[in-house]
């Protein structure tokens, strides 16, 4: 990719981010950050569990999306939206500090569980 291209840093990997990368044209930079190096089809992940399809068969490379990307095997772990950086955490080497221009976060979210309160009103 010629580096004269606006620079997109793209975070995770997940329905979002590999829709994006898809859907992106090639006026872009793209650079892609995440612990995950594949699109991982959720609603078939069940299946997998009881043998039914194999967990090969839903997952599919990021760099399958397209082929021109950067990829960093790494988690962000900070932005820094006026020095336009992100610091991430790499998987398999060590930290790893970028400036990007345009920056997409697409990381999903975890759920966290808590204890229901004396104040709940509980199921209506
Ligand atoms: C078993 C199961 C079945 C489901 N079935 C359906 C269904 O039938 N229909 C439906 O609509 N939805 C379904 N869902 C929900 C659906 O999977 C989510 O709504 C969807 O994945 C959310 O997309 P997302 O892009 O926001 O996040 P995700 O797809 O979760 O992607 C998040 C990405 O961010 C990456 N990431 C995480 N932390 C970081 C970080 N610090 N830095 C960089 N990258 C990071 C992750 O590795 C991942 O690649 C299902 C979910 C599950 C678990």
């Amino acid at each position: 990719m010629p580096d004269s291209l606006p620079r997109l840093v793209i975070l995770g990997t997940g329905f979002g981010a590999f829709t994006l990368v898809k859907n992106l044209s090639d006026r872009f930079n793209i650079t892609i950050i995440s612990p995950r190096n594949h699109f991982l089809f959720t609603p078939l992940l069940p299946s997998t569990t009881v043998g039914t399809i194999e967990f090969r068969s839903i997952i599919e490379p990021i760099r399958y999306a397209r082929r021109d990307l950067r990829f960093f095997h790494a988690a962000a772990e900070s932005l820094d939206t006026g020095a336009r950086s992100v610091r991430c955490r790499g998987v398999e080497a060590g930290d790893v500090f970028m400036v990007e221009s345009m920056a997409v976060l697409a990381v999903g979210l975890s759920v966290k569980n808590r204890q229901p309160q004396k104040q709940d009103p509980g199921p209506l």
